[in-house]
């Protein structure tokens, strides 16, 4: 398992802290003398499941990653996903982490849950969703209403993902923010996703799809937050190839539109 991975597992052991230290102190002070014997009860028996569940959820997640082979847990990983992932953003940044870090590895957990699973998507019902900055910003062709709108000039990238697009014939779709990528969700109903954003609204809209298979590529900013950003289109023809083919991209990979130009190169 990579780095990446092993911080979120690290911090998300750490958030458990707080519930162990529930239980010792429900031992070790007697509580149930001073509150009553029920609610002592009730105290410990929910701090027990909880860990329980947590503990399965996470034993779960390391057994689907690192075996490949996916296992349906929904309660325990929305419980350590919903949870214990923020416990554990907060337990890190206290620590001195840095945020994007921490964001940067629940995406590469959850990318990696999400190769576990068998999607059986037709190509029309994967979406690829992208953040408006990825447009550059003096572009006067506004592709926000209709990505049609882009002329194609190649200035940006948005010309190159609308071509992949149109190559794996998925849907593709310009979102403004966290609450509209939301709202296109729910009215086009994909299978699944392939989702491009920041670190922030990548692992928000992580949380809220669960367990819609959602692959997430953290953005590139060459200029900062919000403005000409950009994205690594292997990572985006990776996760099509996974969605619509069935299998991780390769270096044998090629899809339609190379394909045909190399043959012509020939
Ligand atoms: S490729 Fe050109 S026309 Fe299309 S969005 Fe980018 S800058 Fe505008």
């Amino acid at each position: 398992m990579r780095i990446k991975k092993r911080l979120f597992f690290g911090l998300v052991i750490l958030s458990l802290l707080p519930v162990l230290a529930g239980l010792w102190f429900i031992l070790a002070f007697s509580l149930w003398e001073q509150f009553g014997h029920a609610l002592a009860i009730i105290a410990f028996i929910f701090l027990t499941v909880l860990l329980v569940l947590a503990v399965f959820g996470l034993l779960s997640m390391i057994y689907m990653i690192e075996t490949g082979k996916g296992i349906k847990v929904k309660l325990p990983l929305r419980l350590i996903i919903d949870v214990f992932y923020p416990m554990a953003l907060r337990a890190g940044t206290f620590l001195g982490l840095s945020r994007e870090k921490i964001q940067n590895s629940f995406v590469e957990v959850s990318n990696a849950l999400v190769k576990t699973t068998k999607v059986q998507a037709a190509p029309e019902e994967v979406l690829i969703l992208i953040p408006h900055c990825i447009q550059l910003s003096d572009c006067t062709h506004k592709i926000t209403v209709d990505i049609n709108n882009c002329r194609g000039c190649g200035r940006c990238q948005v010309s190159q993902i609308r071509e992949l697009a149109n190559d794996y014939g998925v849907d593709l779709a310009v979102a403004t923010g966290g609450g509209m990528a939301r709202r296109i969700i729910q009215q086009r109903k994909p299978k699944a996703v392939v989702a491009v954003a920041c670190e922030r609204d990548l692992t928000s809209g992580l949380q809220e799809t669960f367990p819609l298979p959602v692959f997430g590529v953290v953005n590139l900013r060459p200029q900062g937050y919000c403005v000409n950003t950009a994205v690594d289109v292997d990572k985006l023809k990776s996760a099509l190839e996974f969605f619509v083919r069935g299998e991780p991209a390769n270096d044998a990979y090629r899809c339609r539109h190379y394909e045909e130009v190399a043959s012509t190169s020939l």
